[in-house]
């Protein structure tokens, strides 16, 4: 896959010897790819990312990998905050709102490839290709409701849990009822704890609760299952379940 390389952003700084542990992937929001190069890439923005791909499929390279781009904000995954310095950011060429309201087959097919190679080369965990709506569930909601994780679960770039069964989970349920934690809530919140979600407010926060439930879900649940009765507690321990067998 070739980079173009024409367009460097100002927006970065050192790493201080942090290893890439992530991959946040955005979408820019922006009316096009030039624009969002001119923004990614304008020193009064004090915003960048490492990689942006056109609705066409081309990559741009704006940040070394080496070096720190400043894309997740405030942000957190598995207790670290300062998400930038573990992670490569890819902001997508898409606007809900705007003509470039289309994850297109080229721009997936390049993200994949992106994907497979930065994941390759940095041993990047499964369970470590995120959403920036992921690690800033209060603040974000990018790459949004149409983003198609499925495609990246069928690619085996992402965890897969769908063929787990709900008589698997029960070796979790048991675990949790060790520890006397028996509310199906309590047992989501401690879950996704174990995800890498950021759940340090929820617990007495309802209005937090419900956005990273509502972040979870878009990422996780498709539209017709969302109605069924304890769908977010079943998904939830099958991810977890997934995620303790699975090495990388
Ligand atoms: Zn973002």
């Amino acid at each position: 896959m070739k980079y173009i390389t024409k367009y460097r952003s100002p927006n970065y700084n050192s790493r201080n010897n942090s290893k890439i542990k992530l991959i946040i992937i955005h979408y820019t929001a922006l009316k096009d790819y030039k624009y969002a190069i001119s923004y990614l890439c304008s020193k009064e923005k004090k915003v960048s990312a490492h990689y942006l791909i056109s609705q066409d499929g081309l990559v741009y390279a704006l940040v070394e990998d080496k070096f720190r781009a400043w894309h997740a904000g405030q942000a957190y995954w598995q207790g670290i905050t300062d998400i930038n310095s573990i992670s490569i950011g890819i902001e997508l060429d898409y606007n809900p709102y705007g003509k470039n309201n289309r994850f297109t087959y080229k721009m997936l097919s390049s993200l994949k490839i992106l994907l497979l190679k930065i994941k390759k080369k940095y041993k990047i965990n499964k369970n470590n290709i995120l959403a920036h709506s992921d690690v800033a569930p209060f603040r974000k909601k990018d790459p949004g409701e149409h983003f198609p994780w499925t495609s990246l679960s069928s690619s085996k770039l992402i965890l897969n849990f769908k063929k787990i069964k709900k008589n698997e989970i029960i070796v979790l349920e048991k675990w949790f009822k060790n520890y006397k934690i028996k509310s199906k809530k309590n047992i989501i919140i401690i879950s996704l704890s174990l995800l890498g979600y950021d759940t340090r407010q929820i617990h007495k926060n309802i209005k937090l609760y419900n956005k990273l439930i509502r972040a979870y879900r878009i990422r996780y649940i498709n539209k017709i299952d969302y109605a069924k009765k304890n769908i977010i507690y079943e998904t939830v321990l099958k991810h977890l379940f997934k995620k303790l067998l699975t090495k990388n």
